[in-house]
């Protein structure tokens, strides 16, 4: 079956095959065609022009974009999307002053998220998981990532990751899994932590491994939480099992996170709120990609990462949700786009750059992922009529998408 979109007002991030990251003073450009023509064949994008050039096409289903701008779907690579329960409550008690002590002891905090998961059972988890990811589709997310990290039993942290494999049968949507049991010392190791780290590597990495249940290990270097020296050995453990690096660091203090990633090749560092320019400089010359979550600064007023100081630096930067029930109850990519404009002073080229083909390299999707490039997945955001693409990130929190494809079928 042959899909026409016709009339384009402006098809955006049109690019040539092997494009892969966008770095520097790259991130400014963002390549268009008005007035365009694309055909999709069998799920892909065969070909596209402007419409004064079209070709004559037989068999095709048509549609007409009059007014409207296409663009490559949001890539969402970093995300929690699979927990059980929210914290609505926590949220309005932080609201109202209580302390973060009072808080975890009256049911909140990651900890208690773990106890509420490993409660919930493997399929009540999958059904709140769905209808989230349903969610996220229908705001133009066409690819996404889901950590573990809310189970902290080999259990749970199974279940977690069973779940998400069932998700990527079940779903159109690409999706990528990674093992983030060090995403806090749960209470029974709290005096013990080399033995959590212990089961980490000796019993869930290598059963995740036979199960195939992940393609990446993450781990939250910070204070309080993990060190650099457990962040290399799990990342040593993890390559063991062909688990590539996307790690957590930076959020609250430099300690070191950056350059432990750096030295294993991490695909990613993610968070970035606190950056010295070491860890800039550690950065150049590296193949990871450095990715900025700033939904979750505005649900914490904590400050945002310094994307002009890490593009200006000429080094790449992606954009991330970070979707998850404690820091960043939205998985909404629209508004992550409007707050790095906002918030970061990106303009919107460097966001659109950062939420398409910079965040496809963050979750190794860049052969069929994030632009509008012949042979890639027909993965694409059609919105309503609208002025310009400079008009999504400005009018922010509207909704101004009309249809979302994935792979040539509207969902
Ligand atoms: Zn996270």
């Amino acid at each position: 079956m042959k899909l026409l979109f016709r009339n384009i007002k402006q098809l955006l991030q049109v690019r040539e095959k092997g494009i892969t990251s966008l770095k520097g003073s790259q991130m400014k450009e963002l390549p268009t065609i008005d007035n365009a023509w694309l055909l999709v064949e069998n799920g892909k994008i065969t070909d596209f022009g402007k419409m004064e050039e079209i070709p004559t096409f037989e068999e095709v289903e048509t549609v007409d974009a009059s007014g409207k701008i296409l663009l490559p779907g949001w890539v969402d690579s970093h995300t929690h999307l699979v927990y059980a329960g929210n914290r609505e409550q926590e949220f309005v008690d932080r609201i109202n002053g209580l302390t973060y002590e009072e808080i975890a002891n009256k049911g909140g905090g990651i900890l208690n998220s773990a106890k509420k998961l490993q409660e919930t059972s493997e399929e009540e988890l999958y059904v709140q998981s769905a209808r989230r990811l349903e969610e996220v589709m229908k705001m133009g997310t066409t690819a996404i990532e889901i950590k573990s990290g809310y189970g902290l039993t080999t259990e749970a942290e199974l279940k977690m990751l069973r779940v998400i494999k069932r998700l990527k049968e079940n779903y159109p949507i690409a999706i990528k899994a990674t093992f983030l049991g060090a995403h806090a010392v749960p209470k029974e190791f709290k005096e013990n932590k080399e033995a959590y780290l212990d089961l980490l590597v000796n019993e869930m990495m290598p059963k995740i491994a036979q199960e195939q249940l992940a393609e990446y290990v993450d781990i939250f270097c910070e204070k309080g939480y993990f060190t650099v020296e457990d962040t290399h050995k799990i990342l040593t453990a993890g390559k063991k099992y062909n688990l590539i690096p996307k790690i957590h660091v930076n959020q609250f203090n430099s300690i070191g996170g950056i350059q432990a990633g750096v030295e294993h090749d991490a695909l990613s560092v993610d968070h970035l709120e606190v950056m010295t320019p070491e860890d800039i400089e550690a950065l150049k010359g590296s193949k990871t990609m450095p990715v900025a979550l700033p939904s979750c600064s505005l649900f914490l007023s904590i400050p945002y990462t310094p994307a002009r100081e890490i593009i200006d630096a000429g080094l790449p930067l992606a954009l991330a949700t970070d979707y998850n029930p404690g820091s960043t109850p939205s998985g909404n990519m629209n508004l992550v786009v409007s707050l790095a404009c906002i918030k970061m002073k990106m303009n919107p080229e460097e966001a659109i750059n950062a939420a398409t083909v910079n965040a496809a390299y963050a979750m190794g999707l860049s052969e069929t992922h994030g632009s509008i490039t012949r042979g890639k997945a027909a993965n694409f955001i059609l919105t309503g009529k609208i002025p310009s693409y400079g008009f999504l990130p400005y009018s922010f929190g509207a909704n101004h998408i009309d249809s979302v494809y994935i792979n040539g079928k509207k969902i």
